[in-house]
């Protein structure tokens, strides 16, 4: 699987990349991530990537001739390109199962006031929104669909049973509450919060059950 990532921040990337799961993923050849300068593929000496709007309006927008040439010059057969946008379809866990599936995928990370359209229309092979809510740009929302995909890539989490454990056949995640050590925490006098007693009973079929019950699935 590769990310290909658009931006006019590379930068914002590279710390986060190198920790945790996905640094290990990495490691392992698991996955490959390419963050890419937008203002490479500008043609003007002052290397602009956006223009005024037209109707008029404050801000600027971001221009879609390097856009378009960035993408012409990354994408693969069978890649999905992704473009941000707060106006897209609502990020899921089967939106990320299905995009596990892919061999690259394309994210464009807006910023200003926004992107000219035709991005969305005629480039983009997927509009996404991580929520709604307003961001400074697609740099975030690009790591929380990297985030969520990768972990469902073969390899990248050590212990992969617990994927499997969690997930329905309709491919949704299943989520029960986790406890752990001390069994009574006392934050101060005469306060006792316990753990739920299913849990320490030492009877797996009495533990599983009180899983299920709590079990919540996160798809919609
Ligand atoms: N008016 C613009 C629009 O409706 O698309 C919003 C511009 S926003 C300030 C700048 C960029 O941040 C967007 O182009 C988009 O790439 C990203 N962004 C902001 N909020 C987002 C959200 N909730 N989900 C995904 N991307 C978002």
């Amino acid at each position: 699987m590769k990310f290909d990532i658009i931006t006019i921040f590379p930068n914002i990337f590279d710390s986060y990349f190198n920790h945790g799961l996905i640094a290990r993923g990495l490691k392992k050849k698991l996955i490959q991530i390419k963050t890419h300068n937008l203002r490479k593929w500008t043609i003007d000496k002052h290397k602009s990537v956006d223009d005024r709007p037209f109707g008029g309006g404050l801000g600027m927008v971001m221009k879609i001739e390097p856009i378009f040439e960035a993408v012409k010059a990354i994408k693969k057969n069978n890649s999905k390109v992704i473009f941000f946008t707060p106006r897209g379809k609502k990020f899921n866990q089967k939106i990320a199962w299905q995009l596990s599936k892919q061999k690259q995928l394309i994210f464009i990370c807006g910023r200003y006031e926004g992107v000219d359209e035709r991005v969305a229309e005629k480039i983009a092979d997927l509009k996404l929104s991580i929520g709604d809510y307003v961001l400074m740009g697609g740099e975030v929302p690009t790591l929380v669909v990297i985030e969520a995909v990768s972990r469902l890539i073969p390899g990248i989490i050590a212990k992969e049973q617990l994927l499997q454990e969690r997930t329905t056949k309709k491919k949704g995640y299943v989520e029960y509450p986790q406890y752990t050590r001390p069994e009574v925490f006392n934050p101060k006098k005469g306060v006792n919060w316990k753990v739920p007693k299913e849990l320490i009973s030492g009877n797996h079929e009495r533990i599983r059950k009180w899983r299920e019950k709590k079990s919540q699935t996160i798809e919609k």
